[in-house]
């Protein structure tokens, strides 16, 4: 059976890892959250107290830290990090530390010995242009703004967080300015990408596409 790469970017909150976790279970493929990881050394700079701007502090944290997936669960030294990282902290540390070359460096390369041998579906913001450009697959999922944080207010307050509506919409520009704008692998969508917008079409439908788009012409 041949391998599929299947590579999902896009801003916060467009819906990527609802669409990569469903298409994930429906093509038998295992899911790689790229930005749980840049999450994971976002908690972890915090709980250490590490300063963005402290270049070897940074790289002496990175050679001591390992992430794993494993069932659906993030794994950071051996913990399982899952709730910890979904903070609107963390969010934003995840932001400012993903435009870190050591951190990049680290994770990309975590990232693209994760999708060599099997098939994989790995969402984020460069997993079409840079982490993956050969993947057989690649989608950019997208949507308004307004829409994008109007879910994850949703999502944050289910989880009890105490947030307002114009607080994440604020914060969801924000990361869109820094993650587009950033020297190292900006988001952006790669030439050969579908672009997909989930304000019009809906997550479903989007998921559906993207499934009937691999099923039909992956040869497995
Ligand atoms: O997708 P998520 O919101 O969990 O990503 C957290 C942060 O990680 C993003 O704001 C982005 O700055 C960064 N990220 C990245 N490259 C990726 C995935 C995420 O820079 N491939």
């Amino acid at each position: 059976m041949d391998i599929v790469r299947i590579a999902i970017d896009g801003p916060s909150g467009a819906g990527k890892s609802t669409i990569a976790k469903r298409v994930s279970a429906a093509l038998g493929i295992d899911y790689i959250d790229t930005g749980a990881m840049y999450r994971a050394i976002g908690y972890k700079m915090i709980q250490q107290g590490i300063a963005l701007d402290n270049e070897h502090s940074v790289k002496e944290m990175l050679a001591c830290t390992e992430i794993d997936f494993s069932a659906g669960d993030i794994i950071l030294d051996g913990a399982v990090i899952n709730d910890a990282i979904r903070t609107p902290e963390i969010s934003r540390m995840a932001s400012q530390c993903s435009a870190l070359a050591p951190v990049r460096k680290k994770l990309v390369e975590l990232q693209r010995a994760m999708g060599q041998k099997k098939s994989v579906i790995m969402d984020g913001r460069d997993i079409g242009t840079n982490v993956m450009p050969d993947a057989e697959y690649k989608f950019f999922v997208t949507a308004s703004p307004e829409e994008r944080a109007r879910r994850r207010f949703l999502e944050l307050t289910e989880m009890g967080q105490a947030v307002t509506y114009e607080d994440v919409l604020e914060d969801i520009i924000r990361r869109d300015k820094n993650d587009t704008t950033r020297e190292l692998n900006p988001l952006a969508k790669a030439e050969d990408a579908l672009e997909l917008d989930t304000t019009e079409m809906g997550i479903e439908e989007v998921t559906n596409k993207i499934i009937q788009e691999v099923k039909e012409t992956w040869q497995q």
